[in-house]
Formats: C-alpha cells, structure tokens, sequence
C-alpha cells in the first residue's frame, strides 16, 4: 500500500486514498452492471471492514469508506475472489470508461454501449503505452438513445448513431463520424495522440479539453490519422428521468451519491437481474416493478424525480474528509428544504476549493475557505465570493431572506 497512499490521488481499489474517516476504496465496476451476489458481498466488505457507507461517483464508480488500513489486504483478496481487482494499479486505472445504463432495454438506443465498453476496457489494459495517461482521463460511450451521457465528464466521447459512431474530445460539440468496427481503435490512437501533443506543451494539459483549448480539435484528429473532412456536428441528447417506475426499470436516487451497506444489501435483493450504476447519483433496477418503490422509500433511498435534495450536490465535508473547512451535507440538507421546487442543481456544497461534487458552475456555490463558507453566484467553489467567512447560520438566514445582495 505504502505509496499509494498519497492524498490528493483518484483512488482505486488497488490504490486506496487516505482520508478523515479512512481509506477510500474506488471500485471501477465493467460496464456499470454489478449482479446481485458481487453487490451483496460489497456490502458485507463495507460493514465488516469499511464503515458501512460506499459513495456512487460522477462516472459510476462505487467507493468503499472507512476501510480500516489493517484490513486492507484482506479487502483486496475479497474483491479478487469476487473478480473484482485489476491485475495491478496502471491497469485499474487505465481502465476508465462510462456508458449508458440501459442500452439492452431502451428501444432508443442505437446500439449495446456495454458490449463496446468491454472491448475498450480490455484495449487500454492491454495497451501498456497508454498508462500514461493523466489519472482522470476517461472515455464515454453514449448509445444514442434516451439514457444519453450529456453532461457526463469525458475526455475522449463516442456516440453511437444510425451510420457509426461520432467521436468527439472534451466537451467539444464537434466530432467525426467512423465506422462502428474502427471506434475502439480510433479512440486509443486519439488517446496516443493526446499523449504526443500534450508532451509538447509547457506544462502538458492534463485533459483533452485543454489541449483542444491549446491546438484545437482538428489537429488531435489529424495526429490520430483520422481525417477532418469528416467532421460534423454531433447533436446533444437530454437525459431521460431516471428516478420512479419506467417501463425499463426502477431507479432510485442516493442522496448525495451516498449509499450505506444496508441499502446496497436491500438494491441486490430486489433486482432482478443486474444493477445498474449511473453516474448521475441514480442506481437502476431493470425489469422490477413499481410494487417494490415503497421498500426502497423507507430504506432512505430517493423514489421521487422531484425530491429537493436531487437538486443539490455536497460533497463529504467535515469529518469525513481531511481536507474539509466545514460540514456539508447537513447544511445542503437544510437549505435543499428551503427551495422545494427546484429543477436541476441550483446549489452546490463543497467542504473545500477542490469541488469534488460537481465541476459544473451552480447557481449557488458555498465553498469552505479559512474557517467559515464563502458564497458564490452563478459559478464554481474557486470563483471570487459575493460573501465571504459565513457561518451556517448567517447562510440559512441569507437564503430565508431571498437576496444575496450585500
Ligand atoms: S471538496 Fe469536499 S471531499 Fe473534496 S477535498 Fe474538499 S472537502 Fe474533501
């Protein structure tokens, strides 16, 4: 373990991160379809050496808390015999793809994301080159349907459509269209050619999108022997609700993309085939009916797409994180109640600049700095404060007030 635990890293499973209340423990799940008896055992992992709580990440990553550092060893040989541990450290994390939750149920879809997410997983381990990648550089693989990957971080994204697949970098809206047989080799030369032209910047960016930013996206095309007259522009796809009962499936949403050992327990025994972790903070259960909404509700777990508190993101905060100002989670609950009504996530609380719970830019932003919160409108934990060295109180009061003028 010794030099893996350095904080500050993306934690895997074979690299856990050390943090207020013990190891992380970040388990990259293929596909993002984890079958009932794996699901179960997690659980038992997470109550018997964990603290029974597990957090679902922005990309579908399921992470272990409270892992005792004495218990580490026998964690990984639990997650090997569960087929769950990558050979080693570069492999894991190399291995860092998204896809659609529901390609094989959703008659939208324009294709199996899933059977496309095996095969890319397998070329980057086996692609020794390419663990030089930045540890957050990852890939997404939309199917085109109504369970779309828009707004999901990715450095290198394929969509499937009709005619093939539209390949496109960042959060660049353009892309090139290749043939469905040619798109996991065309993403691993694009990811060769991000390493290429990134080592020729001072200091190299350390995702796709800053070096579209500093040579642009033609030219990554270009080094990746993928020609630019076929550029075109991919259309954006809205995500479909993913929380109540759909023809589909059942989702539930984790307040805060917490889930506890008990739940995971409780999502394994009621699915009927396998979960589906999202990485919009929404577990799915396909082919369960609505009968079983009820169970899920009293368990804790989010049953309502209205529910306030799917309109705000905090992170962990004090004390379950070393590197938090203030506690979080409490209060994002608390000023969620306040705005009952609200769509999409207007509020955004980080126990620290880092912004670990959303990159985006939120409405409203309060952020921990130098011992109390600092309020942000309209951006991100590290924009200028339109107040500053808030106390809770003083923020519950500013929101029951209705202005944040000075
Ligand atoms: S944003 Fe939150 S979870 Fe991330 S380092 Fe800061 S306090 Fe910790």
């Amino acid at each position: 373990m010794n030099q893996a635990l350095i904080r500050g890293w993306c934690p895997g499973a074979r690299r856990p991160m050390r943090s207020g209340d013990g190891l992380i423990l970040r388990l990259r799940i293929s596909g993002g379809r984890l079958a009932p008896e794996p699901a179960r055992a997690i659980a038992g992992i997470a109550r018997h050496h964990g603290n029974g709580e597990l957090d679902l990440g922005r990309r579908g990553g399921l992470q272990l808390r409270g892992v005792r550092e004495g218990d580490f060893s026998a964690v990984e040989a639990e997650l090997a015999a569960l087929g769950l541990l990558d050979a080693d450290e570069g492999a894991e994390a190399v291995r860092n793809v998204v896809a659609s939750p529901l390609s094989d149920l959703d008659e939208t879809a324009r294709g199996d994301a899933f059977a496309l997410a095996k095969q890319m997983e397998a070329a980057l381990v086996a692609d020794e080159s390419l663990r030089l990648l930045p540890g957050k550089f990852g890939f997404s693989i939309d199917d085109g349907g109504r369970f779309g990957l828009t707004g999901v971080s990715a450095d290198i994204r394929l969509r499937l459509m009709q005619d093939g697949v539209a390949v496109s970098l960042g959060g660049d809206s353009q892309g090139i269209l290749i043939r469905t047989e040619d798109a996991v080799a065309g993403a691993l030369r694009l990811a060769h050619a991000f390493l290429d032209l990134a080592s020729r910047i001072d200091p190299p960016p350390r995702r796709m999108a800053a070096l579209v930013r500093h040579v642009g996206a033609e030219a990554i095309f270009a080094a990746a022997g993928l020609g630019r007259e076929s550029v075109m522009l991919v259309p954006r796809s809205d995500v479909a609700p993913l929380i109540g009962a759909f023809p589909t499936h059942v989702g539930v949403g984790l307040p805060f993309g917490r889930l506890s050992a008990d739940q995971l327990h409780l999502l394994a025994d009621l699915s009927a085939s396998n979960l589906r972790l999202t990485p919009f903070r929404a577990v799915l259960l396909p082919g369960v009916s609505v009968s079983v909404l009820p169970r899920l509700a009293k368990a804790g777990l989010i049953t309502q797409p209205d529910d306030p508190l799917l309109a705000v993101a905090a992170c962990p905060g004090a004390p379950a994180c070393g590197s938090a100002i203030t506690e979080t989670r409490g209060l994002a609950r608390r000023l969620a109640a306040l705005k009952p009504d609200a769509h999409g996530t207007w509020l955004h609380v980080s126990g620290c600049e880092k912004g670990c719970a959303s990159s985006a830019a939120h409405a409203v932003t309060l952020v921990g700095r130098d011992g109390g919160l600092d309020l942000v409108l309209d951006g991100r934990p590290t924009d200028p404060p339109r107040h500053a060295g808030l106390s809770p109180e003083a923020v519950e009061a500013l929101f029951r007030s209705g202005t944040f003028e000075k």
